[in-house]
């Protein structure tokens, strides 16, 4: 079981934005930008690569509602989803990355530091 499993379950907190019956969006404990939101199905999905077309619809949505709630919609924001080894994924259950509150940097990501660049 991830630590997304156990917030999803409310064994371990979180500090919630959003949630409805499919879906819980929280603030990353590690924040790459002013606001810094994860936001994750509640049904067990390892990353994008397992995920179905059908929960993604649903998931669009759901995100959506979020940046519109946070202002985000309007001054804009950056949507990220790691997956994998290669792609930085530490929590092995599909989360996007909601990024926004400032004019995000974008570099080269292919070094060690590539986290920075968020
Ligand atoms: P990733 O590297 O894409 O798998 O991202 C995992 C994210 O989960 C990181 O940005 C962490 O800061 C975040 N994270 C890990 N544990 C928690 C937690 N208990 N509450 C909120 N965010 C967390």
């Amino acid at each position: 079981m991830t630590i997304f499993s156990k917030i999803i379950k409310g064994e371990i907190p979180c500090n919630k934005v959003l949630e409805n019956d499919e879906f819980l969006a929280f603030h990353d404990i590690n924040p790459k930008a002013p606001i810094h939101i994860l936001i994750i199905p509640k049904v067990e999905v390892q990353n994008f690569q397992q995920v179905t077309p059908e929960i993604m619809a649903k998931m669009t949505s759901f995100i959506q509602e979020v940046a519109t709630l946070l202002g985000l919609d309007e001054s804009g924001y950056r949507l990220i989803t790691n997956n994998g080894d290669n792609g930085g994924q530490e929590v092995m259950h599909l989360h996007f990355h909601l990024l926004g509150g400032a004019k995000l940097a974008w570099g080269h990501l292919a070094d060690s530091d590539s986290k920075n660049f968020f």
